[in-house]
């Protein structure tokens, strides 16, 4: 069988972890957290990279530095991952779906500015499958109403927007190292701070609202309880695993673009014919090969094609239930005009297998069998 994903594994990850045991410091903050944060910083030019214990906490984080309150509300997609919702949910915020664009299958940027209300405080934008979304439009619009822009950019980990690192160009961006993302730590993320004003309040809400990352730099001989905070920091043993990772980035961006463009070509005779779909990548837009998703034409063929795949020993998985249909969607937000594209979209649309170490022949028989399929 062939799984839609396997856990990156350079080779490394055994030794830095011995190493992290060996130098006594597998609690938070130790030398693998810090050679992260300074790669993240140094590649993607953020002031800021706090790793934290996932990419749902980083969005936590955004919204308890962005004073989020009961009432509050938050633009974002309806198709997303759970996290993106919940972070706000949790401050009592009600999340406002607007609907996506089918080409990229990201936040809709035209429909944002009619979602807007007096209780509206942030923007969310998912850069889905590490294609950035229409980051100036948003921006300008943030900058109007004076809102907040939180990037969900757990997906988006060295991809870029015109030049600008996915997670860098709004206020707060969100990492995710979990095990299906192009780096993983096991469980894992990172918080991006764009305003320098912003790092110390973040780094006290990380340590239970103490003071010790500025302790342990000695800028203060104790360290006290400060503020309301909580435990988002990863132990050091998960960082030696995402260095080895973030050490061999560029090797596996590669790999992985390689089965991605490798995808692309052998599909588009199928694209061309008018039997599936293909993702899109808009100008000025860097993708990380985060994901190969094709559209079949509804809900039924998509059934049928999985069905396929799985009795030729290929694993595809579609993702995701959209946020207003499910039971938590429908009791804590609204979905703000016409669903579209939402829902009629996310039941056309399977993701094939992709991850680091999918051989060409893999890649091959895959596309092949989805021709097979379609009996081309
Ligand atoms: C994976 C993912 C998350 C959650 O990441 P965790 O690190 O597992 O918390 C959030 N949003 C999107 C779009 C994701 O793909």
């Amino acid at each position: 069988m062939i799984g839609f994903n396997v856990a990156p594994f350079t080779g490394k990850e055994f030794d830095y972890i011995r190493e992290a045991i060996s130098a006594e410091h597998i609690c938070g903050d130790g030398m693998f957290t810090k050679k992260c944060s300074a790669w993240i910083e140094e590649k993607t030019g953020t002031p800021k990279a706090l790793l934290t214990t996932s990419c749902t906490h980083a969005t936590e984080m955004a919204a308890l530095l962005l004073d989020i309150q009961p009432g509050d509300e938050v633009i974002m997609p309806a198709y997303t991952f759970v996290s993106t919702a919940d972070a706000f949910v949790l401050r009592g915020a009600t999340p406002v779906f607007v609907d996506v664009r089918p080409d990229t299958m990201n936040m809709d940027e035209k429909l944002i500015e009619a979602a807007i209300t007096e209780k509206t405080k942030a923007i969310v934008p998912v850069h889905y499958a590490g294609v950035s979304c229409e980051m100036d439009t948003i921006m300008a619009i943030a900058k109007k109403y004076h809102l907040a822009v939180v990037e969900d950019a757990a997906q988006g980990v060295c991809a870029w927007y015109k030049g600008r690192a996915l997670g860098t160009i709004g206020d707060y961006g969100c990492y995710s190292f979990h095990e299906t993302k192009n780096f993983s730590m096991g469980e894992g993320g990172a918080l991006l701070i764009r305003d320098p004003k912003q790092i110390e309040n973040a780094e006290i809400l990380r340590e239970k609202g103490t003071n010790r990352s500025k302790f342990f730099r000695g800028q203060i001989d104790k360290y006290t309880w400060v503020n309301y905070g909580s435990s988002y920091l990863p132990s050091d043993m998960n960082a030696a695993y995402l260095w080895a990772q973030l050490e061999a980035a560029e090797l596996i961006n590669a790999d992985r673009m390689g089965s991605w463009n490798r995808y692309y070509e052998m599909l588009s005779t199928l694209a061309d014919a008018g039997c599936i779909e293909l993702p899109f990548v808009p100008d000025g837009c860097e993708h990380n090969a985060h994901m190969f998703w094709i559209k079949a034409a509804d809900l039924e063929e998509r059934t049928r094609l999985i069905a396929f795949l799985k009795e030729q020993g290929i694993q595809t998985v579609f993702h995701y239930i959209p946020l207003h249909t499910a039971p938590a969607g429908q009791k804590f937000g609204r979905f703000n005009g016409e669903d579209r594209y939402t829902t009629k979209e996310s039941e056309r649309l399977l993701r094939l297998p992709m991850y680091y170490g999918l051989k060409e022949e893999q890649v091959q028989y895959i596309a092949g069998k989805v021709r097979e399929f379609y009996g081309k």
